[in-house]
């Protein structure tokens, strides 16, 4: 009897899963039932509905390569308690000025030589107030970037509607801004800005039609219901996230997490399966943490529905995979990278194609 109550419910499950599957591109009703069901849902029978959603509405043998270059370090004033660049911290990373346009020149080019086709920059400070030429020097930044046809995204904090227009008329693509976890285990984080400051500002950049990127953070003490919060959070967005990046924590010394355990890498799978079952057309970027995983272990989250990886010298301040290294695995693998503005919802927004257009 026992058996056949499993069976029927391990049943329901998949065709549960099929159904999400077969579903529209872009649910805005989900609710946190129905994502909680997906993502308890045996490992193996998400991964494989993961793996079809993403064939069904994406080119799954295209992984988008990204640089990242820290353009401003360090001496930040909020209290994010898993980041090396809070002032509030002890840690080895030492502040430093808003770098020089020519030095963010010379690694997009470099970038783009070894296949990255977007190219992000991060300032860490809590909002461009009272940094005028600052301001200024990055809009530049974005410019140049841009003028070399690679897609160019930013992490600058906090942003007003007229910044995110600036950036947009300066040719931005993308704007990072992560919600990082559940709004219900967000202030166990960070204290200094709130939930709906971070929402304010991701309005900003989707009201000035630059695509959004935001996710979250695996290992900060949340459970599952948070991971299930944070995609339930971005799924109901008007529109999806153009890019979801999943983050593993990397414990720094100094920082209140510094003792974490680390995310246990079924849980990292599960939740980056889940995101691409609930978010097919979006970019799910396998972030901070990747270079401490086995070429086994990324490739299944590939299967997942992971689609992009950072790869260069550096992350913001974690170390990153080469690019030869991740171009071989990539060969390995029979996976290869995209190109700029592939993404069709990111090229629809750069109006590259026609709103409808396929
Ligand atoms: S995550 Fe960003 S906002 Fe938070 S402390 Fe670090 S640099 Fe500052």
């Amino acid at each position: 009897m026992f058996r056949v109550l499993a069976c029927n419910r391990s049943l329901a499950i998949r065709r549960r899963l099929a159904t999400y599957a077969a579903a529209s591109p872009t649910r805005h009703d989900w609710s946190r039932e129905e994502i909680q069901q997906v993502f308890d849902a045996p490992l193996m029978d998400l991964v494989f509905q993961a793996a079809s959603v993403h064939r069904k509405h994406q080119p799954a043998n295209k992984i988008q390569l990204c640089t990242l270059m820290n353009i401003k370090t360090g001496g930040c004033t909020e209290d994010c308690s898993y980041c090396s660049q809070s002032s509030r911290y002890t840690t080895p990373t030492k502040a430093s000025r808003l770098v020089d346009i020519e030095p963010v020149i010379k690694e997009a080019r470099k970038a783009k030589e070894n296949g990255s086709t977007r190219f992000c920059m991060g300032a860490a400070w809590r909002d461009l107030a009272g940094r005028k030429s600052g301001f200024e020097r990055i809009l530049e930044m974005v410019r140049e970037v841009r003028g070399m046809g690679m897609e160019v995204c930013t992490t600058l904090g906090m942003l007003s509607p007229d910044q995110a227009r600036q950036l947009k008329e300066a040719g931005l693509t993308a704007y990072n801004h992560n919600l990082d976890t559940s709004r219900e285990f967000y202030p166990q984080v960070i204290t200094t800005r709130s939930y709906d400051e971070r929402l304010s500002t991701i309005e900003a950049v989707r009201d000035a039609g630059i695509s959004v990127c935001s996710g979250g953070i695996l290992g900060l003490g949340e459970t599952d219901a948070d991971r299930v919060g944070l995609i339930w959070q971005v799924a109901n967005f008007p529109e999806h996230p153009e890019s979801f990046p999943v983050n593993a924590l990397v414990p720094i010394a100094g920082t209140p997490l510094e003792k974490n355990e680390p995310v246990s890498y079924h849980t990292l799978v599960r939740t980056i399966a889940t995101a691409r079952v609930v978010l097919p057309t979006t970019i799910i970027r396998l972030a901070a943490g990747r270079n401490s995983m086995q070429e086994s272990e990324q490739a299944m989250c590939f299967m997942a529905g992971a689609n992009a990886i950072f790869t260069g010298e550096q992350m913001l301040t974690t170390p990153c995979s080469p690019w030869d290294e991740d171009k071989a695995m990539m060969d390995r693998w029979g996976l290869e990278g995209m190109q700029s503005f592939q993404q069709l919802n990111v090229a629809r927004k750069e109006q590259l194609v026609p709103a409808d257009g396929v």
